[in-house]
């Protein structure tokens, strides 16, 4: 029998997820192999992930879901059921820490019905050290922890916690290499996600990401083709290409090939639809506009955060930009792109956001009408700059600019809805609504939600006669 080693607590230090290493990164294509004790662990055992924040973390999830699946491990759709509970965490912001922590305290009320309860936190937050301190504090019963560096340690965590019945807590603070070929486990049958790069070097000032994610590390580009085809070759018609900030795709790879580069090698393998995220405007490359114009495949959908309209906050929040050269940017889409859908992240209330401060994101918002906005009240991250600096705006003065902002991504969003109504655009189908199932959902080329009647299966390419307009989707007929 496999002798099961015994895995020593490693915790996180933020000051060491600060300091960068220059090492170059390698890839590792062969690291991920179970003992055969490992593929019976899971054995009549089943699983729940719960996944908080972006899709960085529900690409994650898949790889995890994808980890238990070949130890044995079946999925269950109830929590309350299931035998493993991890919750994949997010650290962006206080709410998102919040709901984790909810759900920590009825995984700890649960576990006293049931002793043989197995649950794990994992991702974002436990990179940073006052999670471990306060999870720590408040659920001694927790079985586990680990990082979002160190995913494919899942099996001898799982191994020590069954075996020894000890708490594993296994955090790296620096990053380690790619590692390729781990088990993945899409439940999406025609959309994918795919990873083309890890972490992020640009510390804005407000940002946890940094830390908890470390430096750039971009995948190696034939990995990345090689992954589209098979999804391709599987039936996948809708694929999204995951970064930080995408724009900084090859940069620790000597930026000879850059995102563009990639963009157009992807558009070429045919699959259906291409979009991408997140797009950072300050190092957007312009060529990335010629190369959407070139191929019906990549679509019309550009996600463009500036997070604020004031250069002043702007600089404050180390995102340099200049308004005009975001408005040049956004006008160059417009031009080359035909209904090219834009959206964008403002966050309301950065320390000391002036009225005029405010004023000019409203301005930005109504000179560039976005079909869209994800809109938040500044969430101070300890370990940030930002988090450090004496705020003299309140709460109240806060939660009223939110307000009044979202009035306007309200409005934007409707009256640009609105242009579509009467025009027939071709829906990729993801299913029935969930709100009503004698309903249809999916998505246009241009990242419209449509809803519509009609007698389609998921994955399917339908015609939809547009007939009407919500304030965040289109609805509509199929037609022949
Ligand atoms: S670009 Fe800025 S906001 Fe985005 S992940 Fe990096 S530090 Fe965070």
């Amino acid at each position: 029998m496999e002798k099961i080693i015994k895995l020593e607590n490693i915790y996180p230090d933020l000051s060491k997820a600060r300091s960068r290493g220059s090492k170059a990164i390698k890839y590792l294509n062969n690291l991920f192999e179970l003992t055969s004790a490992q593929k019976k662990l899971g054995l009549k055992k089943t699983f729940f992930v719960r996944t908080y924040g972006c899709q960085a973390n529900e690409r994650d999830s898949e790889t995890i879901k994808g980890i238990l699946t070949a130890m044995g491990f079946v999925q269950s759709n109830d929590w309350k059921k299931a035998n493993l509970v991890i919750l994949n965490t997010c650290a962006i912001r206080q709410n998102a820490e919040d709901k984790a922590f909810g759900m920590l305290g009825a995984l700890k009320a649960l576990k006293r019905k049931n002793k043989d309860l197995v649950f794990g936190l994992c991702g974002c937050m436990p990179q940073q050290e006052k999670t471990i301190k306060e999870v720590g504090h408040f659920f001694k019963e927790i079985n586990f922890i680990f990082g979002t560096h160190n995913i494919y340690e899942l099996p001898a965590i799982l191994e020590n916690v069954y075996k020894y019945k000890k708490q594993v807590i296994r955090v790296y603070s620096h990053e380690g290499d790619v590692i390729e070929n781990l088990p993945d486990y899409r439940e999406n049958k025609h959309k994918a996600l795919v990873n083309i790069m890890y972490g992020c070097d640009h510390f804005c000032s407000y940002c946890i990401v940094p830390y908890t994610r470390g430096t750039i590390r971009s995948r190696d580009s034939l990995a990345i083709i090689k992954e589209v085809l098979t999804l391709k070759k599987l039936g996948y018609k809708d694929i999204t290409l995951l970064g930080q900030n995408v724009n900084s795709y090859g940069i620790d790879l000597g930026g000879k090939y850059r995102f563009v580069n990639l963009l157009e090698d992807v558009a070429k393998t045919g699959i259906k639809r291409i979009r991408f995220a997140t797009s950072n405007p300050w190092n957007f490359d312009e060529e990335i506009i010629d190369v959407m114009a070139k191929y019906p495949n990549l679509m019309a959908y550009i996600h463009l955060p500036i997070q604020s309209g004031s250069e002043a906050i702007l600089k404050k929040m180390n995102r340099g930009m200049k308004i005009n050269t975001y408005l040049s940017l956004i006008k160059k889409i417009r031009k080359q792109i035909k209904n090219c859908t834009i959206s964008t992240d403002l966050i309301v209330g950065f320390p000391n956001e002036s009225d005029k401060d405010f004023k000019q994101t409203i301005k930005l918002y109504k000179k560039v009408k976005f079909d869209n906005a994800y809109t938040f009240i500044y969430s101070p991250r300890i370990g940030t700059p930002a988090a450090s600096v004496v705020d003299k705006i309140d709460l109240k003065t806060k939660q009223k600019r939110l307000t009044k902002l979202n009035e306007l991504v309200r409005k934007y969003s409707k009256w640009n809805n609105n242009k579509y109504i009467g025009k027939t655009l071709e829906v990729l189908v993801d299913g029935k609504s969930k709100t009503d199932t004698n309903t249809l959902t999916g998505y246009s080329h241009n990242w419209k939600v449509i809803n519509f009647t009609g007698n389609a299966k998921p994955g399917d390419f339908v015609k939809v006669k547009i007939t009407g307009s919500s304030l965040f989707s289109l609805n509509g007929k199929q037609v022949k």
